[in-house]
């Protein structure tokens, strides 16, 4: 940029005037945990299981279900039958694993019921106060999460849907993250240029690769510390947000 015949300086510290927020363990997580949640379940319906064994079983499912589906596809669409029978299809494969007898249908019914209650999301502590003071300093907000179609509604029982201007979720937008594509969409939605905007999540692949890659400037959200490379522009909890927003 030229400003009266004088190149700008490029300052290292980048500023952005909007904010996306990837969903799952950034703004929200799971409690009891999904492994728990399987167990409980599986119990119910068969053979009693417990969230030790379910859970390295859960996490290979989650990982093989993922490579099947073409790069930068959203998950749910990649299956006949769309989110409900993926589900189905990854249930399937937890049973497979465990060697458990519950009936599958009536367990994809329990499970499907059990992730719908918003009584098992919860906010982080500093959640809905950063999201809260950005909006009151009218920063445009946008979610960015690889979820189903329920995402909204969850957002919505715990009071904070409204603070976002967007919301952009995979299962509806058919092309999940790390694909430039969705980021794209989102600051389109937005009415801004990708590199007006922050992306904040805690996948170092989904979230700060993708939205790199679409030129939104990343922000890792290493809560744990468990990320060893050095590179990240990295945070531990939301609220140091605040300090990136002039
Ligand atoms: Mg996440």
């Amino acid at each position: 940029m030229i400003l009266g015949g004088v190149a700008a300086i490029r300052y290292p510290t980048v500023m952005a005037s909007a904010v996306t927020f990837d969903a799952g363990n950034t703004l929200l997580y799971c409690d009891p945990s999904p492994a728990e949640i399987y167990a409980r379940e599986l119990s119910r319906l068969g053979r009693s299981v417990n969230a030790e064994e379910v859970g390295p079983v859960f996490r290979y499912a989650w990982a093989e279900m993922q490579q099947r589906t073409d790069f930068a596809r959203d998950r749910y669409s990649s299956v006949a039958g769309g989110e409900k029978a993926w589900w189905g299809e990854f249930v399937r494969e937890v049973l497979e694993r465990l060697d458990h007898n519950a009936p599958w249908e009536p367990l994809l019914d329990d499970l499907y019921a059990a992730f719908a209650d918003a009584a098992v999301w919860k906010m982080f502590p500093e959640t809905s106060t950063t999201l809260e003071e950005l909006a009151s300093r009218d920063v445009p907000l946008a979610v960015i999460s690889n979820w189903d179609r329920r995402l909204p509604e969850i957002l919505g029982s715990l009071g904070i849907l409204d603070l976002f201007d967007v919301v952009v979720v995979s299962a509806i937008e058919g092309v999940e993250k790390p694909s430039p594509e969705i980021f794209r969409r989102a600051l389109k939605r937005l009415d801004l240029e990708p590199d007006q905007a922050f992306h904040v999540g805690d996948s170092p692949l989904e979230d700060y690769n993708g939205a790199e890659a679409a030129g939104l400037t990343p922000v890792l959200l290493d809560r744990h510390r468990i990320f060893k490379l050095d590179g990240y522009r990295r945070i531990t909890t939301l609220d140091e947000v605040l300090g990136l927003i002039d």
